[in-house]
């Protein structure tokens, strides 16, 4: 049965996310083994503390408890200086202590907010708390096998758990409330945010009601790790509830999986309580005490958060949609926006210049090389932007000639590289020519091969003049000056 707009406006959607973020420090919560398992052979990064050996002791780690620190203030709120950790029972094979080591009662994180920029505009979603925990290990199901492997290389990686009230009420606001999240989380330099290794890893709490400021039962979908998925999922799952209520059926409390593949929500396991899990005092861990100067030493070089950023460069005309771009691109190169922020100090033109320089140029260019096993190079790129801008203002270079010389300082394989980009520009033959004499003659030629359109120009049609100045760049490999091609032109055929 599909469900009517008409129908679906009569419900509101309240979703809620609870975002897993991987922390970013050199070795594990509570072992001193290495964090970063990008790339590492399973099980190669455990110690006897991740694989729950008998007697094995945890050790907290002190950089990701200053990782929270930073958290919290990406999060525009204080950290709590009390907090403790629970342990939290369930079995499964990827879990060998049978507990996992997290924070109930006393989170080191509690309230917050996060304003999420949308296409509607801005809207503001308050976080309840975020904890500390470890993450578990990885299970995998071989295709055809009759065996499951554990890779524990995962087990007792430090995540934070930030959970948010449901103040999301559509698909679209979830999938920016994700990015949003994942940007903060980056920008903050807590985590490495790499979303294709699962370093950020959403969970979503959907449910629909009649009745604004009244909740319906909620369903999870756990474990997105895309935008995408967030958006996709919770849209479907809105329309499942909605569909159901209108059939005079119940939603059932569950935790549901998503089928990346089908693109469909399907009902894994019921409703748990919290005494499910058994929690009990985290008894090898003694609580946290911290104390002002600790907290106020682990945020002392915060880095410029996306929201600042945003402010700083949308002051010189820039659109949405390429300041999103560059904050995207923020998150592999801070460089870019600090290029940008640079470049502000030499007025709006060329902010703009180096703003669009590097969404259209640079950026498909990395991602080019990147795509081809290297990585641009580490020339001055300030130095590029402001000779590159400077010789199309003095209509030195044509801009499609520009892009042919950036790239080509971009590029690790290019040779000789002169340390001069106007002498490089010049070596290329990419400089226009703006010799008077020699675009005269090319002049001649072009118009004795297109009578033509010189007639048509003659006769006031300033339409085909384009169509000839056109001819001359070609004729001169794109390196005539076309104002003064133009003006030639004009000149002899007596305009
Ligand atoms: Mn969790």
């Amino acid at each position: 049965m599909a469900v009517s707009e008409e129908v679906k406006k009569q419900y509101v959607p309240s979703i809620g996310i609870e975002t897993h973020v991987q922390l970013s420090t050199k070795t594990k919560l509570f072992s001193a083994v290495g964090n970063d398992a990008r790339g590492a052979a399973s099980n190669s990064l455990i110690s006897h503390i991740d694989t729950g050996m008998p007697g094995a002791l945890p050790v907290l780690n002190q950089a990701a408890i200053e990782q929270c620190m930073r958290a919290a203030l990406a999060l525009n709120t204080q950290p709590q200086k009390f907090s403790r950790f629970e342990r939290k029972h369930y079995f499964y094979p990827d879990l060998p202590k049978g507990y996992q080591i997290t924070q109930l009662e006393n989170p080191i994180i509690v309230g917050g907010f996060l304003n999420v920029p949308s296409p509607n505009g801005e809207f503001k979603v308050e976080i309840e708390r975020a904890n500390l925990e470890e993450d578990a290990g990885k299970n995998t199901h071989p295709e055809g096998a009759n065996y499951s492997l554990v890779d524990l290389n995962r087990a007792g990686t430090p995540l934070l758990e930030v959970v948010s009230r449901p103040d999301i009420h559509s698909a679209a606001e979830a999938k920016a409330f994700a990015r949003e999240m994942w940007l903060t989380m980056k920008y903050s330099g807590v985590t490495d945010g790499d979303l294709y290794m699962g370093h950020v890893r959403f969970d979503v709490n959907i449910s629909v009601s009649k009745e604004p400021g009244k909740l319906g039962t909620r369903s999870e979908i756990k474990n997105l790790n895309s935008f995408r998925s967030v958006e996709n999922a919770v849209a479907y799952e809105i329309d499942r509830q909605i569909e159901l209520l209108e059939k005079g059926q119940k939603v059932v409390q569950e935790t549901r999986g998503w089928d990346e593949a089908k693109q469909k929500s399907i009902g894994q396991r019921g409703k748990e309580e919290a005494q499910d899990y058994r929690y009990m005092p985290e008894p090898d861990i003694p609580p946290l005490d911290l104390e002002d100067e600790f907290i106020k030493n682990s945020c002392a070089e915060m880095p410029i958060m996306p929201q600042d950023w945003r402010e700083m460069i949308s002051n010189f005309g820039l659109g949405k949609a390429e300041t999103e771009t560059l904050l995207d691109a923020g998150t592999e190169s801070i460089g870019h926006l600090i290029n940008v922020r640079e470049a502000m100090n030499s007025g709006e033109a060329f902010a703009r210049y180096v703003a669009n320089t590097i969404i259209n140029i640079v950026l498909p260019f990395e991602r080019y090389l990147l795509e081809n096993g290297s990585k641009a190079s580490t020339y001055n790129r300030m130095k590029i932007y402001k000779e590159t801008f400077r010789l199309q203002k003095e209509n030195k270079i044509s801009s499609s000639n520009a892009k042919i010389l950036i790239e080509k300082f971009l590029n690790p394989n290019t040779k000789n590289l002169d340390a001069e980009v106007e002498k490089q520009a010049e070596i290329e033959g990419l400089l226009q020519v703006s010799d008077e004499a020699e675009i005269e003659k090319i002049v001649a030629e072009v118009l004795s091969q297109n009578t033509k359109a010189a007639e048509d120009v003659k006769k006031g049609e300033m339409k085909a003049i384009g169509f000839l100045v056109g001819q001359v760049m070609v004729k001169s490999q794109g390196k005539a000056n076309p104002q003064l091609a133009q003006d030639i032109i004009k000149k002899q055929l007596s305009l």
